[in-house]
């Protein structure tokens, strides 16, 4: 490969998505020497030997991972870092989580890491900087995952907790302990529901509070169901539930779109409340950035293509893209 391509080049793949110029790993699941972690879901944070995140993702990282050296960057404020201007912009997905906007002279690369465009009761709303190169997470990137509006799904989600409370029963909403289980627990209690959180998703509502972020009435549950409360749980939560008598559960996640999911959740309601872009979303996010080049992470490679029909240049990112310079 010609040395000027090399000097050029933005980013290449090393298992991972890696800035060039700075020498930053993006989202690495392996320890880096440095790493930028655009939220702190599991599967983008390892015990890297320095991180670069927004204060709040900083805050879960450690409290997941234990202390750790970082460098905060709050969202909007530039910082000249490995010979790029570096900037996080919110992302909507969870507290902390952020978009990662990379400039030099010549060309510019937005990181959009997991987002949505949508209003979150918990994490500050997406904003998307224009940028020439577009690496997007495209998850729900298949014209079936076109979600109900976000209101509808509130409503639905209100009317059955609260039939079943009045039925005598116990709502037990099943939700990812960082995010979606602090989102739930603001929404119900905003609603004057109180909730019982499942004491893993309470740990992380702590961090949550310390933030700022004021989620309401709830406190921890202790395996006993209170009358007029509901209880917040994670996924696959089992043995916790059998002394709570009649409950009724329900899962929130934007894979409610599939009519299977409430059977492969095990759940008797399955609502698509979700923290992702829906294919909607998606589009419109390009449309914003509106950039020269799209590069697709983590969705169906289809989405590739139908970026291509609309006339976009779009490229899949992933395994294949092993070794190659961007
Ligand atoms: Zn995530």
């Amino acid at each position: 490969m010609p040395t000027c391509r090399l000097a050029s080049a933005m980013f290449h793949w090393d298992n991972g998505l890696k800035l060039t110029k700075a020498g930053l790993a993006i989202d690495f699941r392996r320890r880096q020497p440095r790493a930028f972690i655009s939220h702190a879901h599991a599967d983008h944070i390892a015990r890297h030997e320095y991180a670069l995140c927004t204060p709040e993702t900083a805050a879960l990282y450690q409290y997941r991972l234990g202390p750790r050296p970082t460098l905060p960057m709050p969202y909007r404020t530039p910082n000249q870092w490995g010979g790029l201007r570096l900037t996080t912009f919110p992302a909507g997905h969870c507290l902390g989580s952020a978009m990662l906007l990379a400039e030099d002279d010549q060309q510019s690369l937005l990181y959009t890491g997991d987002f949505k465009l949508g209003e979150s009761a918990t994490a500050a709303q997406a904003e998307l900087p224009h940028a020439d190169i577009l690496v997007i997470e495209s998850t729900f990137g298949r014209p079936d995952y076109r979600l109900p509006p976000r209101r509808q799904v509130l409503d639905q989600l209100f009317a059955l907790v609260r039939e079943t409370l009045n039925d005598g029963a116990v709502p037990v909403i099943q939700a990812y302990m960082l995010g979606k289980g602090q989102e739930v627990t603001r929404l119900l209690t905003a609603e004057g529901i109180p909730v019982l959180q499942h004491r893993d998703i309470f740990a992380v509502s702590q961090v949550y509070e310390a933030c700022g972020v004021d989620l309401g009435r709830y406190e921890c549950f202790t395996g006993k169901a209170v009358p007029g409360w509901a209880v917040v749980v994670p996924p696959r939560t089992g043995g916790t539930l059998e002394g709570l008598g009649r409950h009724v559960r329900i899962a929130v996640t934007g894979w409610a779109m599939d009519p299977r999911t409430k059977y492969r959740l095990k759940v008797d309601h399955a609502l698509p409340l979700s923290d992702h872009a829906d294919y909607d979303e998606l589009f419109e996010a390009v449309a914003r950035v509106a950039p020269r080049v799209i590069y697709c992470t983590h969705g169906p490679e289809s989405f590739v293509d139908r970026l291509r029909d609309a006339g976009h240049d779009a490229r899949p990112l992933g395994r294949s893209s092993q070794g190659r310079l961007f």
